[in-house]
């Protein structure tokens, strides 16, 4: 019996609680995991709160990512011992996730975890800094330079905006963080932003095109924000949208497309093939500053991620949970 964070579904609906669960034995190609660390993500939030059908199969154990050490496998690339980092894949949603003490899945999910990443600092990073290093990437891939221009990065107190724009400043981008919360401009100004916006200035209703202002984005609210910040691209400049903290909508035009030669680069961290992952882990490994990281964590409690996740929804999270499982 392993201690886990489990969400049912009854004909009343949704509940959750921390319980026990059991393992079937290991299925080929699966290796099972002594969990050290997971974390909270807006997902995760969407999941336990039950708020979106993130989940898709009941009972099931939350927790879109996690970071630990193999304890059987039945996969050739892996043995006892081996660190490793997993995120996404429908982990959490479809299988059964981080948020317990043991893991059990297939190991063609894993990352071996860099060296000189602890299983702690993986966690501070999970699926959002992961996210945040793919949309920086997704920036470079599209020529956005920091000669470019500045670089506007909205929600960015959150998990993937603090990320996104630690490791952009650390590259020599001048970096714009949009935040509703400028009470944290000073926490924004340690990460590495150049300057801070009142997402006010945002989030009126979108233009066809406004004034060029940036050169690249790193998106995670979506909706208004979005179609705002696109307006205001400069020619030839890149968006990487990743999120919908803000909108599942996009109420714009092609005028940035078609007149401005604006790319709007969506990005997807689920289900990105292995190779590409291991690039975002060894460069997370390299580029980002350990201290800055550790000014984004919150440790919570295995048994208090019910009462936390809520946060999430009402835009509450600054920065990272980290979740010590074991
Ligand atoms: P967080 O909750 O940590 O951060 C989101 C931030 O967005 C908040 O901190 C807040 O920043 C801002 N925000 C929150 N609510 C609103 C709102 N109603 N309107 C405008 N801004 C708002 O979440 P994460 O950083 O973990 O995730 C951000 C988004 O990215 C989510 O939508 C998530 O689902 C998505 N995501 C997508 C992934 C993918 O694979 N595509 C992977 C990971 C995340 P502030 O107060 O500074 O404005």
């Amino acid at each position: 019996m392993v201690d886990a964070i489990v969400i049912e579904k009854g004909e009343s609906g949704q509940s959750i609680s921390q319980s026990q669960v059991t393992f079937e034995p290991l299925a080929e190609g699966e290796v099972a995991v002594d969990v050290a660390y997971s974390t909270l993500n807006y997902k995760d939030a969407l999941a336990i709160t039950g708020s979106s059908p993130v989940v898709r199969s009941f009972p099931m154990v939350p927790g879109i990512d996690f970071a630990g050490i193999i304890t059987e496998s039945r996969h050739a690339d892996y043995t006892v011992g081996d660190r490793v980092v997993l995120n996404g894949w429908g982990v959490g949603e479809k299988h059964w996730g981080g948020l317990a003490k043991r893991a059990q899945v297939n190991g063609d999910w894993l990352v071996p975890l860099p060296d000189g990443v602890s299983m702690r600092q993986a966690m501070a990073i999970g699926t959002a800094g992961y996210t945040a290093m793919l949309c920086v990437i997704a920036l470079e891939d599209q020529g956005i330079t920091p000669d470019k221009g500045e670089v506007v990065v909205s929600g960015a107190t959150g998990g993937v905006g603090s990320v996104a724009t630690t490791l952009l400043a650390a590259k020599g981008y001048n970096v714009v963080a949009v935040t509703g919360r400028m009470s944290e401009a000073g926490y924004l100004k340690d990460l590495g932003a150049t300057s801070v916006i009142d997402r006010e200035e945002v989030s009126g209703k979108p233009r066809a095109l406004n004034k060029e202002r940036w050169a690249g984005a790193v998106d995670v609210v979506g909706g208004q924000v979005l179609a705002n910040i696109l307006s205001m691209i400069q020619y030839n400049g890149a968006v990487a949208a990743c999120g919908l903290a803000g909108s599942m909508d996009l109420p714009t035009t092609v005028a940035p497309f078609i007149l401005r030669g604006v790319t709007l680069k969506g990005v997807d961290s689920v289900m990105v093939p292995k190779a590409k992952r291991q690039v975002a882990w060894q460069r997370l490994a390299t580029d980002l500053d350990q201290k800055k990281l550790e000014a984004m964590i919150t440790e919570v409690a295995l048994e208090d991620v019910i009462k936390t996740a809520p946060m999430f929804l009402e835009g509450k999270v600054k920065g990272r949970i980290v979740v010590p499982v074991s």
